[in-house]
């Protein structure tokens, strides 16, 4: 499988090669299936979701992963930022100052972002869908090529100011008061999915489970007699660290290593600071754990943007006591609680921080 996936890749689009080595995975995935264990995958807003469920019986967890696919299907559609649907048609209804009509879900993901927004001062915010096209992020395909938009066309865009408390709710029927209000979800839209994931599952009697997302995930109950083991990505590859999940958590990750445009030596994130515009460079991930995974992802997302200056100020804001930094060079910050349980690779140096 190997061998075939490595001569493809030559001839073939950087998509297609994506797809090969998706499948590839999957196949490679199911030969290692522990004892006691089932697993699917799903793709969903570009990424490969693992699920695996611990200690059901086939039947049961055949009909979880047939109600997940469903599921996943449906946001995906509900949800996406740029392939025509129901957001690309709220947004088009926001710009020409028209009121739209929206799904159950999009109106709770409007209200938790604005929630977001509010407590990170803006850092989170997802009504800059207009920028986060003008960098060309509107892709699943990385990393893109060329140099940055011109200062003109950013700055254009920030002076809009778009918020998502410029959204007005009211049952499910959305305003916006600022037409340069675009909603991107990619901010928070995984962690919520997983969120939604998990319910189901737990709702079909399942007890033990783990829904990830690249490292992006929600463990509930464990893994027969042990925990779930959890590793952390290293931004600079391979595994910074590991830890145990609780009996229900969500560990998110953002950061700057996987999704990027790259102008010759220089590398522009996907985070945008939506103040000046601009891709986030100042910490390479930040790992957040606490309940739910919407608010893992978004406050992921927030603290990248935060930086090392404000990532205090603004995890405490979210009510954060579980975060982990790694700056460029490789030094991990971390608050007390996240040090009591991780535990690191040799050689990364550390700084716990007093919250
Ligand atoms: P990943 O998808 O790699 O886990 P994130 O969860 O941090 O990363 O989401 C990044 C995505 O969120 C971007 O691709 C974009 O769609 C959107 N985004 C970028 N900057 C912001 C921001 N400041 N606030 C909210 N959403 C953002
Ligand atoms: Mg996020």
């Amino acid at each position: 499988m190997i061998v075939i996936f490595a001569i493809l890749t030559s001839y073939m689009s950087h998509s297609i090669f994506k797809i090969l080595s998706l499948l590839t995975c999957l196949s490679l995935i199911a030969c290692t299936q522990k004892p006691g264990e089932q697993k699917a995958q799903f793709f969903i807003f570009g990424t490969v979701l693992e699920v695996t469920i611990w200690g059901a019986g086939d039947a049961q967890a055949q009909q979880a992963f047939a109600s997940l696919q469903s599921q996943f299907q449906e946001m995906h559609h509900q949800w996406h930022a740029w392939e025509p649907g129901p957001l690309t048609e709220i947004n088009q209804a926001f710009a020409s100052g028209l009121p739209a009509q929206a799904s159950p879900s999009i109106v709770e993901m409007t209200r938790r972002s604005q929630l977001i927004e509010e407590q990170t001062g803006g850092r989170f915010n997802p009504a800059i869908g207009a920028l986060v096209r003008l960098w060309g992020f509107h892709t699943s395909d990385y990393p893109i090529e060329g140099p940055p938009p011109g200062q003109v066309k950013i700055d254009a865009l920030v002076a809009r100011n778009p918020s998502s408390l410029d959204i007005l709710l009211n049952g499910l029927t959305m305003t916006s008061t600022n037409p340069a209000v675009q909603l991107d979800f990619g901010g928070i839209a995984k962690g919520y999915a997983i969120d939604i994931a998990c319910d189901t599952l737990k709702n079909l009697g399942i007890d033990n489970a783990i829904v990830n997302a690249g490292g992006d995930l929600r463990a509930f109950g464990s893994h027969g007699d042990r925990p779930w083991r959890i590793a952390i990505r290293d931004p600079g590859g391979g595994i910074i660290a590991a830890l145990e999940a609780g009996q229900d958590e969500a560990i998110f990750t953002s950061g700057n290593y996987e999704r990027f445009r790259q102008d010759n030596e220089s590398r522009y994130p996907h985070i945008l600071d939506p103040r000046t515009g601009w891709p986030v460079k100042d910490l390479a991930s930040v790992t957040v754990i606490t309940r739910e995974g919407w608010l893992a992802d978004a406050a992921a997302t927030a603290l990248i943007v935060a930086g090392l200056d404000d990532w205090v100020k603004v995890a405490r804001a979210l009510g954060l006591d579980q975060v982990l930094l790694v700056d460029e060079a490789g030094k991990a910050y971390l608050t007390e609680k996240m040090n009591q349980r991780v535990e690191f690779v040799a050689g990364v140096e550390k700084e716990i921080v007093i919250f």
